[in-house]
């Protein structure tokens, strides 16, 4: 894949991907997605192997995980055991550090700011709300509607559509590789973090740049 260039310069907002990005959720993802593992009879899952495998589409992620193709509403129960289990240590994710100082930064800056997530709209909403967030905001949406390939790219596309923001004027900050794959269906740019769900290397085959943190991807539109 192409390297991603862009000029800095040109950046004017920044969408931002909340689990694993803003949100430090990792140990509930990986708890979540073992509850799952008992559920269908497989062994627990350590988080390097769980960050070399977990990928969007989801369906087939969890199939080669469990190691057997899902029967008829069996990805539903593992939908809603997954929540539930996620749900229940929910409250102990703390903001990924340099969080909310980093989006103060950037709005001091001129910058504008939005966030779009793949966790359901109405799930997402309160929660941005109740960590005090919803003010940096110009705009908060989670997964609104379904899509045929299970992507960020549709949900992006609308999501800066509905606000009118060139989408050349935008960096994506997030941490898997569809992060990045829809920044770019959308015409904007990515910056992934290694804070999250997916692996270095895995990030790094995406060919965008490549940061550790919140922090440093907006030092790196900073020029700092
Ligand atoms: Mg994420």
């Amino acid at each position: 894949m192409a390297e991603t260039t862009f000029d800095r310069h040109d950046i004017t907002h920044i969408v931002w991907d909340w689990n694993g990005t803003l949100l430090n959720d990792n140990h509930a993802n990986l708890a979540a997605v073992n509850a799952v593992c008992e559920l269908f009879g497989r062994d627990p899952v350590e988080m390097d192997h769980w960050r070399s495998v977990f990928r969007r589409p989801l369906i087939p992620c969890y199939e080669e995980l469990l190691g057997r193709a899902f029967e008829d509403g069996e990805w539903e129960r593992a939908e809603q055991h997954y929540d539930s289990s996620y749900q229940q240590l929910l409250s102990s994710c703390e903001l990924t550090v340099g969080v909310p100082d980093v989006l103060h930064e950037w709005a001091r800056g001129g910058g504008t700011q939005s966030l779009l997530s793949m966790a359901s709209h109405d799930h997402l909403v309160p929660l941005i709300s109740e960590r005090g967030l919803t003010a940096h905001f110009t705009r908060v949406d989670g997964r609104r509607f379904r899509t045929q390939h299970d992507s960020k790219a549709e949900h992006l596309v609308h999501h800066l559509r509905e606000q009118d923001i060139d989408p050349a004027r935008v960096v994506l900050i997030g941490d898997i590789d569809d992060d990045a794959h829809a920044a770019r269906e959308a015409g904007a740019h990515p910056i992934l973090v290694t804070s999250g769900l997916m692996s270095r290397d895995r990030l790094e085959a995406t060919g965008s740049l490549v940061v550790d943190s919140p922090v440093a991807a907006v030092a790196a539109l900073r020029g700092a």
